[in-house]
């Protein structure tokens, strides 16, 4: 049955399952979806909040590159899904999602299995009335060769992790063999993702040096940012990308522009003008994708596998399902294109929740209106720039220092805001404080 079809026939034979409100992958966006849907309806006991995520915990991805190299230690920064559950009022599932099935109004996940591969839970399928999709999204190799096989990702707390302990490995390495070559590094995609990296590994190398890595040093890390665009950041208005590829350089960057790669080997990235860059690691952060499976559940896609939406977010002829976030395929009622986002996905959860429960007592759906309020850029401790005020008027306010460092860190805060409350989030600062001030800055092992 094709994608139409699939939904169409849904349409004909929709009716209330149950009061099961579903909503698959805790996110940026998911979660804070299920902490206001859980709230909502705490004391409506027809209704039952429930998130499917394929991870115990939950990390806010922004912060997943601090997570590998080492300047974030990931179990301090992790949201127990069942606690926040429990404290709001959803349920839980743990669990892969692999299909959706419209015409039985159904989820399938997949067994979940221990290290060993013996089954722990088999095969569910879940009922819902309503259903979010938030499942994010992943690299985007575009085809290139030996992207996926041979560069990291930062798609997963997973691959931040390991990418955490061979960053770490080398580094060790590099320390103790004083005569040995720099380590190279290759960062595919000028975006926000790859300058943020490099910045922190500069960082973390720095930072190595005051804790007895007496003989690393900025001269043994050599990070090159290869991007196709003619700047850097090339979603942000030119004077962000330029300025942010002078401060890396300053840092010891090398960034190369209007660069395609062609190829990533083993130990090398080929680029259009015929040359091999040595790359112990490469890293690919060029652009992003729906979760391939998606595609096959039969909801309405688009060439990056997002799922089309109308501008209320609901899924296009499929009634009771709605995808917010990074999987979503969104043009808003002014037809902006809304971009994979952190605060895309907070603003659609937002307008979500409203739009579910408009649409459990008869009233008419909102319209998704993308505020840009601007955006950051964290290179580490060496610089924040940004602008403030993306299209909410006519030219955006170009901000640096201390002054973007402190929207920057505001935004991690109002997502803990909006998944914990107010004062757990200032409990949260206060254990920040503590544990900085009782641990080591970077991850040392
Ligand atoms: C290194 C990095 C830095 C970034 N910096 C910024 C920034 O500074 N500002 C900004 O606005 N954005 C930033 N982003 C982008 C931002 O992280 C995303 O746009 C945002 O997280 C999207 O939210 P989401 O809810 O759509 O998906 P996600 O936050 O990715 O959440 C998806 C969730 O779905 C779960 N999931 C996935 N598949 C399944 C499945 N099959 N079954 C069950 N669960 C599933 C995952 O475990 C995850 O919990 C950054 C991204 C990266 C990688």
């Amino acid at each position: 049955m094709g994608t139409d079809d699939r939904c169409a026939e849904e349409t004909k034979t929709a009716s209330l399952v149950n009061g099961q409100l579903v909503v698959i992958g805790g996110g940026a966006g998911g979660l804070e979806l299920a902490v206001k849907l859980g709230k909502k309806y705490r004391r409506d006991p027809s209704v039952d909040v429930i998130l499917i995520d394929k991870n115990p915990t939950h990390i806010w991805k922004p912060l997943f590159h601090e997570v590998a190299t080492g300047s974030l230690n990931s179990y301090h920064d992790e949201a127990s899904y069942r606690m926040l559950a429990r404290k709001h009022h959803f349920r839980f599932l743990l669990g892969e999602a692999t299909d959706i099935d419209p015409n039985r109004r159904e989820v399938h996940l997949a067994a979940t299995r221990d290290d060993s591969g013996a089954e722990i839970t088999p095969k569910r399928t879940v009922a819902y009335e309503q259903l979010v999709v938030s499942v994010g999204s992943e690299s985007n190799d575009f085809g290139i060769e030996g992207a996926l096989t041979h560069s990291r990702r930062l798609d997963s707390r997973e691959q931040a992790e390991s990418f955490n302990r061979y960053f770490t490995t080398l580094l060790q390495r590099l320390n103790s063999q004083a005569d040995s070559d720099p380590l190279s590094v290759v960062i595919v995609g000028g975006g926000a993702t790859g300058v943020e990296l490099a910045a922190d590994m500069h960082n973390v190398v720095q930072r190595l040096r005051e804790y007895g890595f007496e003989h690393l040093s900025d001269a043994q890390l050599h990070v090159s940012i290869l991007e196709a665009a003619p700047g850097l950041l090339p979603r942000l208005p030119q004077r962000i990308g330029a300025s942010v590829k002078h401060e890396l350089e300053q840092i010891g960057v090398a960034v190369h522009v209007n660069t395609r790669v062609e190829r990533v080997l083993d130990n090398a990235v080929h680029t259009n003008d015929g040359t091999d860059m040595p790359a112990a690691i490469s890293v690919w952060a060029a652009g992003v994708k729906a979760p391939a499976w998606l595609a096959h559940t039969g909801l309405p896609t688009d060439q990056a596998g997002r799922l089309k939406v109308n501008a209320d977010l609901s899924v296009d002829g499929c009634d009771g399902v709605f995808a917010i976030g990074d999987c979503c395929a969104c043009q808003d009622r002014e037809g902006v294109e809304v971009p994979p986002r952190a605060q895309a996905a907070h603003q659609m959860a937002s307008l979500c929740a409203h739009n579910i429960r408009a649409l459990r007592s008869g009233k008419a759906t909102r319209q998704f209106v993308y505020r840009d309020f601007g955006s950051l850029v964290s290179l580490s401790r060496f610089s924040t720039v940004g602008n403030l005020m993306g299209n909410l008027m006519r030219g955006s306010v170009f901000i640096e220092g201390w002054v973007a460092r402190t929207f920057y860190l505001s935004l991690y805060r109002m997502h803990q805001m909006a998944i914990h409350g107010p004062f757990s989030m200032l409990l949260l600062v206060l254990g920040d404080r503590i544990y900085k001030a009782t641990r080591p800055e970077v991850k040392l092992h």
